[in-house]
Order: structure tokens, then sequence, then C-alpha cells
């Protein structure tokens, strides 16, 4: 069994999840809409890899024999004033999620949840990926600030992303 503060803590971290999904989700569709066919494509992938979080906690807490409780969504933005802007919401975002991931370790610790505590390690790991590819996403937009070329450069690098599983069976 898992303590009622720890397993409300991971309710609503997998709510969080889908949060992100849903930004990241809205930053492609706006990066589309402005024709930035390569972030658009980046933007999806990383929805696909929160859904994947998501997806990696619920799973965790019925293997638990706890239930998972579907909150509601809330609305992301839908624009940004420019890539740079959403690079940093980006960053922002990141920051927020490894804070309240770092509290999921603290909790565990605290209740002695060992299991959990372990587990959620590899979130810890991840965020530490997440908030690097975030940074390098605001100092190439910064770099590149108005200049056309750099930015289509920037984009068409970003076309090449394509998902992979984030929790391969091999990393946990
Ligand atoms: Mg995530």
């Amino acid at each position: 069994m898992m303590t009622k503060k720890l397993l409300e803590a991971v309710q609503k971290q997998i709510n969080a999840e889908i949060y992100s999904s849903y930004l990241y989700l809205s930053m492609s569709s706006w990066a589309e809409s402005e024709g930035w066919k390569g972030v658009a494509n980046w933007m999806r992938v990383q929805a696909q890899e929160e859904m994947a979080h998501a997806m990696k906690l619920h799973d965790q807490l019925l293997e638990r024999g706890e239930r998972s409780v579907m909150f509601a969504v809330d609305m992301p933005p839908s624009e940004w004033p420019s890539l740079l802007a959403m690079a940093q919401d980006v960053c922002a975002h990141e920051e927020k999620v490894t804070a309240s991931i770092n509290n999921l370790a603290t909790i565990s610790m605290h209740d002695n949840d060992h299991a959990f505590y372990q587990f959620i390690q590899m979130f810890v790991k991840e965020q530490v990926e997440e908030e690097a590819n975030a940074g390098e996403l605001v100092v190439r937009f910064r770099r590149a600030g108005d200049n056309a070329a750099m930015l289509d450069m920037i984009d068409q690098s970003l076309a090449a992303r394509v998902f992979t599983n984030p929790f391969p069976a091999s990393a946990t």
C-alpha cells in the first residue's frame, strides 16, 4: 500500500504529465500554423513522450494495486509571440515538472516507500535530459534572433526528431 499522501501526489503528477502532453501538442499546432514544420514535429514528438511519462506512472499505480484517477486537464496557451518565447515557456515548464518529480522522491523517502523511491529515479534522470533539451532550444533560438536562414536551419534540424520510448526496458 502507498500512503495517501504519496498516492495523491502521484495521481496529480499523472495529470501534470498529461497537461505537458497537451501543452506540447498546442505548441506543435501553433508552430505548424506559423510554417515551422520542423518545430511542429519536435513538439509533437515531445507530446508523445509526455504521454509515455503519464502512462509509466499510471502503470506503476496499477502495479501497486492503487487507482489512477483521471482529473480534468487544464487548457494550455494556444499561441506565442515568437519561437524564442515558446522555447522559454518549455524551459519554465520543465523546471516546474522537475520540482514536482523531486517532491515525489522526497515524499516517498519520508514515507519509507523504497519501491516508489527507486521507481521515480528514472524520472529524476529523465528530467535532467528534458531541461537540457529545453535549454538548448532557448540558446539556439536566441542566437538565431531574426535571421531567417538560421531559423530555417534550426527548423530543418528539428524535423529529424522521431519518437522513441523514453523508458526502454534496458533503462529501467
Ligand atoms: Mg514529463
